[in-house]
């Protein structure tokens, strides 16, 4: 077992390291949950104008179609942009790698020495036995960094 290791400076965390970092991280989740819920509107207004679309008998011949087509294409794009921006918010400020990346930590617990996931397995966490799945979306959630185990929300991204 390694207990959460700063490739920084090459030694284990400190508790002064650890929490300065996770109250810096408060920000980054903040922002993150702020993100998450602009994009559930954004799906929330995709699937409104779909549905729009479908049940105004002739609205695509007419101007109310192009309109609605036209308020569809803003909303994919803020769904694109908030996605990229929700990338690229996730870095744990330890090692500031991509904390969506799996690692030798686990991102739940944060304990050392998860099992890497096979062409039909996902990466198993013998201490906590979760699965890391991911299929259209990320099936658990991030507490700590998978690179370097700092462990960053209590309550999971
Ligand atoms: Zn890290
Ligand atoms: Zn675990």
């Amino acid at each position: 077992m390694l207990p959460p290791f700063n490739p920084i400076t090459k030694a284990p965390y400190t508790d002064g390291e650890r929490s300065h970092l996770r109250a810096s991280f408060e920000q980054v989740s903040a922002e993150y949950r702020r993100q998450k819920r602009l994009g559930g509107w954004c799906m929330g207004g995709l699937f409104l104008g779909m549905v729009l679309l479908q049940v105004v008998p002739g609205s695509i011949q007419s101007g109310g179609g192009i309109l609605i087509g036209l308020g569809l294409l803003a909303v994919l794009i803020m769904l694109l942009v908030t996605g990229l921006r929700m990338a690229g918010l996730l870095l744990c400020p330890g090692c500031h790698q991509k904390l969506e990346e799996i690692g030798a930590y686990c991102p739940e617990c944060g304990s050392h020495g998860l099992k890497p996931g096979g062409w039909f397995s996902s990466p198993h966490c013998p201490t906590c036995n979760r699965k890391m799945r991911r299929n259209k979306g990320r099936h658990y959630t991030i507490r700590a960094c998978s690179h370097c185990g700092l462990y960053l929300d209590e309550k999971g991204l």
